[in-house]
C-alpha cells in the first residue's frame, strides 16, 4: 500500500517515506491508497487472538514490507505494553481508559509506535535522525517518553518557559539519554515558529537530518484505531455494536476510529465531542467549514480551531456529506457543562474523570436516546492527575499521585535556555558535530 497527498500534488510514497517526511512536499496530509476490509468472522473472533497478533494483523497492510513482520510484531507488543481498560461506569455506559501509559495521556500509543518505526528506518543509515518538536504540554511528554532510548534518534523539544505545568515540565526535562529540552523565553507560538524556521534553514540541511513528530504523521495517526478494536474485543462477541464518543481537538483519534469502521469493525455511531472550539459541530450542522479563532478552555488539549485531521475524515467518506453525517455526529460543550459532568460522574457513580473525558461523556449522553440498545463508550484520554487543580477543585478531593508521575517528581530538571532562533540553530549544529 502507498500513501498519497490530500493536496493531490505530490508523488505517492511508501510507509517509511510518509513517516520520515511527516507531511507531503505539497503540504498535504498523507492518506492510504487502500483501506483493507475484514470479514465479520474476523471481528467475531477478536477475543481468541493475542493483542500483539491482532494489532499486527490490522497494521501490517498499512506498513507493508517497510518493516519486517517479526519486527513489526515486536514494535506493536512494546507499543501496547499497558492496559486499556473498559470500565462500566453505569449500566451500558463505559469509559475506555487510554491513560495507563508512561505519560498518562492517550498520545503515548502513537508516539511509541512512531518512535520505534523511525528507529527502524534510521537503523540502516549512518546519519542520526533528529526529531524536533514544539509542545504546549502533553505532546512533548508523550513524544519524549516514546523516543526514550531509541537508537539512532535524537529528540529536541522546545517548550515555553513558565507556560507548562510543573508535572509537564518534569516529564520533558528529567529523562536524559537521547532527549534534550530547550526552554524558550516566549510563547508556544514562538516555539512553533522556531521549529518551522529550522525545517526551512539551508544551513541545517545536510548537517542535521530533521523530522517532526507531529500528530499528523501517519505513524501517530493509524495505530490509534487499535483503541476502538480493543474496546470491541472487551465487549465480547455477543455484544451489540457500540456507539463511541470521542473528546476531539485535532480529530486524529476519532479519525482513526472511523478508519477502523471502514475496515469493517462493528459500531453503531461516532460522536465527536468538543469544547467551545466548535468548528466541526458547526460544520456538521451547516455543511460550512468556518474556523473561528481558538479560545482557551479547561480541556485545553482540545483548544484547536482548525483541526488538521478533519480533511482525512472527509476523505474517508469521499467528501459525501450525507454519508458522513449518517455515521458521525458532533456536539460542543461549555466549561460549565464539563464541570457539571465531572460532578455527576463522581457523585452518582464514583467515577473520577478528567475534563476531556467529561466532554466525551457529555457527547455520549446527548445521543443516548437515539441509540438506546447500543453500549455507549466514551474515551477517557488523560489521567485526572494531569489536570490536578481543576479536578481537585471541581470534585473537592485530593488525588493520589500515580507511580508514573511520582518517578519524575524527585528528579532534577535539565534544560538549555533559548532566547531566539539562533540559539536553537547553534544547539542543533553543536549536537550534530558532537
Ligand atoms: C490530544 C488530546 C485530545 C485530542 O485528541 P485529537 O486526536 O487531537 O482529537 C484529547 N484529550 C487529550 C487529553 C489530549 O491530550
Amino acid at each position: 500500500m502507498e500513501y498519497y497527498s490530500l493536496n493531490g500534488n505530490a508523488p505517492r510514497v511508501r510507509f517509511d517515506q510518509a513517516v520520515l517526511r511527516g507531511i507531503a512536499p505539497d503540504k498535504g496530509l498523507y492518506f492510504p491508497t487502500e483501506i483493507p476490509v475484514r470479514e465479520p468472522a474476523f471481528w467475531n473472533g477478536l477475543g481468541a487472538m493475542e493483542v500483539p497478533d491482532l494489532a499486527l494483523d490490522l497494521m501490517q497492510p498499512f506498513v507493508g514490507d517497510t518493516v519486517p513482520k517479526g519486527r513489526l510484531r515486536d514494535i506493536l507488543e512494546e507499543t501496547l505494553a499497558f492496559e486499556f481498560p473498559l470500565v462500566e461506569v453505569s449500566p451500558g455506559v463505559f469509559a475506555l481508559e487510554l491513560y495507563h501509559g508512561p505519560t498518562m495521556a492517550f498520545k503515548d500509543v502513537g508516539s511509541r509506535f512512531m518512535a520505534r518505526c523511525l528507529g527502524h528506518f534510521s537503523a540502516g543509515s549512518d546519519q542520526q535522525v533528529t526529531v524536533l518538536v514544539a509542545t504546549s504540554g502533553d505532546t512533548g511528554g508523550a513524544v519524549a517518553h516514546g523516543f526514550l532510548g531509541v537508537e539512532g534518534v535524537q529528540v529536541v523539544i522546545l517548550y515555553p518557559e513558565g507556560k507548562v505545568s510543573d508535572i509537564q515540565e518534569r516529564q520533558l526535562t528529567t529523562l536524559g539519554k537521547n532527549i534534550r529540552a530547550l526552554r524558550v523565553r516566549g510563547t508556544f507560538d514562538d516555539c512553533q515558529a522556531m521549529v518551522k524556521t529550522a525545517f526551512l534553514d539551508p544551513d541545517l540541511e545536510g548537517a542535521v537530518r530533521l523530522t517532526s513528530a507531529n500528530s499528523i504523521n501517519v505513524a501517530r495517526w493509524i495505530p490509534q484505531m487499535l483503541y476502538y478494536v480493543l474496546a470491541v474485543r472487551a465487549l465480547g462477541p455477543g455484544a451489540a455494536a457500540p456507539v463511541f464518543a470521542v473528546p476531539s481537538g485535532n480529530f486524529g483519534n476519532i479519525c482513526a476510529g472511523l478508519l477502523a469502521r471502514h475496515m469493517g469493525m462493528p459500531c453503531a455511531h461516532f460522536i465527536a465531542a468538543t469544547n467551545a472550539n466548535d468548528t466541526v459541530p458547526r460544520y456538521m450542522q451547516t455543511g460550512r467549514y468556518d474556523p473561528h479563532p481558538a479560545v482557551p478552555t479547561i480541556s485545553n488539549a482540545m483548544d484547536v480551531a482548525d483541526p488538521s485531521n478533519f480533511v482525512r475524515i472527509r476523505e474517508l467518506f469521499g467528501d459525501r456529506f450525507p454519508e458522513l453525517s449518517a455515521t458521525l455526529s458532533a456536539r460542543a460543550f461549555t466549561d460549565t457543562q464539563t464541570r457539571e459532568a465531572m460532578k455527576t460522574l463522581y457523585d452518582s457513580y464514583g467515577y473520577v474523570a478528567d475534563p476531556h473525558g467529561a466532554v466525551g461523556y457529555l457527547g455520549l449522553q446527548a445521543f443516548r436516546d437515539t441509540y438506546p440498545e447500543a453500549p455507549g463508550i466514551f474515551l477517557e484520554t488523560a489521567h485526572p492527575i494531569k489536570f490536578r487543580p481543576e479536578v481537585e477543585n471541581t470534585l473537592g478531593l485530593r488525588l493520589d499521585i500515580p507511580p508514573q508521575i511520582q518517578t519524575v517528581m524527585g528528579k532534577e530538571k535539565q534544560w538549555f535556555p533559548v532566547a531566539h532562533y539562533e540559539d536553537v540553530k547553534a544547539f542543533l549544529l553543536d549536537s550534530a558535530a558532537g
